[in-house]
């Protein structure tokens, strides 16, 4: 039986992980499964896969968790320091899918335990590829990507030398927004932009996508696991979501990876490496299918593609204040201070404003510094979002 721990189990890809574990229970024991707000979801889960401990990051939640347990045998935690213990718990398999930055810690901490750690939490290679992937190293462990593009391009390496790579191709599905004039996207609403054209996905990712700052993101994710240069790195808008990367070497031939918009799949490749197992996901007809398109990306529509150039040539702690203010500016957008387009406009404004800070792309970066860093971040951007709008 494998141990394995569900870091942001209530969420989309959380609940895609138990969907696939549910599959084959007795091949699991469920050591740690963590939430912040959906209580009610944690504790069924929990419950259900019979987990050692359940932890809600709220700390007010913890009554209502533990009622929810109660009788259970299943451990009831909250807080910051628990999810750090719950990271702390002997696992062989870890699923990190917390949103935001707040993954990065508990990532961190499992990676110290010498767990295989597989990250769905683009946030924690944003904001401290470095440390985390030398986090890796120092204990043995092995990072699986989760995110689809850079599974895929995981799987097109497998077998091959990283050094005949020439160039990885990220695609774009172009979000929520692809076909909308330009001039409309000033007044698009957040539900709008939290619809995407073939990924079921959490709200966050879903109006990151519409606005390519997931894709930015995915860029710098490229960078800091696969150790390629920015100028290696490109991205194609291809609006099926079906072709996820693809790599291209030296000798001129490129690999893609084909599959349905599912993660599962990339869940699921996750879960079994090094083998592959059977998995719940649709197999394309691609003579139904007919066609793939692909368009180059606009970056006048998609600003944040250029911020990503920025941050990954400034590099240090830039990718830090950079996930920050993404952060913040959604916050902003979601609820209703901003609008779509303030986000990327703001975005920039803070990258230029802290890199005029000494020493932001040469500090070293540790949990320490990448926390100042998006707290300054954060507040300037709350600060830039209220002075241009108010
Ligand atoms: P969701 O919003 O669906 O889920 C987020 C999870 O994190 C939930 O379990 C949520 O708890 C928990 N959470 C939220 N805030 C905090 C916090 N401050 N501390 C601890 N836990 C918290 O997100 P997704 O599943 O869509 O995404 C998870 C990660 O995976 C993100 O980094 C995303 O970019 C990445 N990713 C997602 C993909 C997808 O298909 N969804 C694809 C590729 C990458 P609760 O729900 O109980 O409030
Ligand atoms: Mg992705």
């Amino acid at each position: 039986m494998r141990r394995v721990s569900i870091f942001g189990a209530t969420g989309s890809i959380g609940q895609n992980t138990i969907d696939l574990i549910r599959r084959a229970p007795d091949d699991y024991d469920v050591v740690a499964l963590t939430g912040a707000t959906n209580i009610e979801q944690l504790a069924r889960d929990a419950i259900n896969l019979r987990a050692d401990v359940a932890v809600t990051s709220d700390e007010n939640r913890l009554p209502a968790l533990r009622d929810a347990l109660a009788g259970s045998g299943v451990q009831a935690a909250a807080g910051e320091a628990a999810l750090i213990e719950a990271a702390a718990r002997p696992a062989d398999w870890v699923m990190s899918a917390i949103v935001g930055a707040a993954g990065l810690a508990p990532g961190m901490e499992a990676l110290k335990q010498g767990t295989t750690l597989a990250l769905a939490n683009k946030e924690s290679l944003v904001t401290a590829g470095p440390l985390l992937m030398a986090e890796a190293k120092r204990h043995g462990c092995t990072i699986l990507p989760v995110d689809s593009e850079h599974s895929a391009v995981f799987q097109g390496l497998i077998g091959e030398d990283i050094k005949t790579v020439e160039r990885i191709i990220i695609t774009a599905s172009g979000g929520a927004f692809r076909d909308t004039p330009i001039e409309d996207l000033a007044n698009v609403t957040v539900e709008q932009a939290s619809c995407h054209p073939n990924w079921n996905m959490g709200q966050r990712i879903t109006i990151d996508s519409a606005s390519m700052f997931n894709k930015a993101m995915e860029l710098i994710e490229t960078k800091e696991f696969f150790g390629v240069s920015p100028d290696q790195i490109e991205t194609i808008v291809h609006p099926e979501s079906m072709i996820h990367a693809l790599v291209g070497f030296y000798d001129g031939a490129l690999m893609a990876h084909v599959g349905p918009p599912d993660m599962r799949h990339a869940i699921g490749f996750a879960l079994h490496y090094p083998d592959r197992r059977k998995l719940p996901v649709e197999r394309l007809d691609l003579a139904k299918i007919g066609q793939f398109n692909f368009r180059a990306p606009d970056t006048a529509r998609y600003p944040a593609l250029d911020i990503a150039a920025r941050v990954m040539a400034e590099g240090g702690l830039t990718g830090a204040v950079f996930n920050a203010a993404k952060e913040q500016a959604l916050d902003e957008f979601i609820g209703g201070r901003c609008g779509f387009i303030d986000m990327a406009q703001a975005v920039n404004r803070v990258v230029d404003v802290m890199l005029t800070r000494e020493g932001l792309q040469n500090a070293t970066i540790t949990l320490d510094s990448v926390h100042d860093a998006d707290a300054m971040a954060r507040a300037l951007t709350v600060e830039h979002i209220a002075k241009t709008k108010g």
